[in-house]
């Protein structure tokens, strides 16, 4: 008999892959990592069949594509994100949604401003500013801005406390200094 875990053992190592054709299940049995085994298989030069078992899920293909199984430089298979590393995650699929969110929306909000209670919004903000720009006063070229960009909330787009009549001047001015709006 041989001593040690039984991971280490050529014979077994031999049978149980014969059986599994998976080091992962093999280590299941074993109750160590993948990865020992397959440094086990090769220290005992195991053909491994390049580990193409038709059990492998694409999740196992991937991670042998990777060779994550050999080697796990990050350490962070099995381990759970820290909420820090969580919450910056989630913030950069935000972030990366709200890309595609203003994407999507600049065509709706085209088709928002031709509507009827869009029209009726921007007269109301021009008429309650009694037509004046509410910036330089001028009453040529009132525009209805949005106080609260659409891009930003567009729940907000037909708000009469967030529209404010500027001068196409004003207008522009403002939306060069805030850029997005
Ligand atoms: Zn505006
Ligand atoms: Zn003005």
């Amino acid at each position: 008999m041989t001593t040690g875990p039984m991971h280490q053992n050529k014979k077994w190592l031999e049978s149980q892959y014969a059986k599994t054709k998976n080091i992962y299940t093999m280590a299941d049995i074993a109750g160590c990592h993948p990865r020992t085994i397959h440094k086990w298989m090769a220290k005992h030069n195991i053909k491994m069949n390049g580990m193409k078992g038709r059990k492998h899920t694409e999740e196992t293909k991937e991670k042998i594509s990777k060779g994550v199984l050999a080697t796990n430089p990050t350490g962070m298979a099995g381990r759970k994100h820290s909420p820090e590393t969580r919450k910056n995650m989630s913030l950069n699929r935000k972030g990366s949604m709200n890309k595609n969110w203003k994407g999507g929306i600049t065509a709706g909000i085209r088709k928002l401003r031709k509507t009827k209670e869009y029209v009726r919004w921007r007269k109301e903000v021009i008429n309650n500013a009694g037509g004046t720009c509410e910036n330089c006063g001028s009453d040529k070229n009132i525009e209805a801005h949005h106080i609260i960009s659409l891009h930003k909330d567009i729940s907000k787009a037909l708000d009469i406390n967030n529209g404010m009549a500027l001068c196409i001047a004003c207008h522009k001015k403002r939306h060069r200094r805030e850029r997005d709006v």
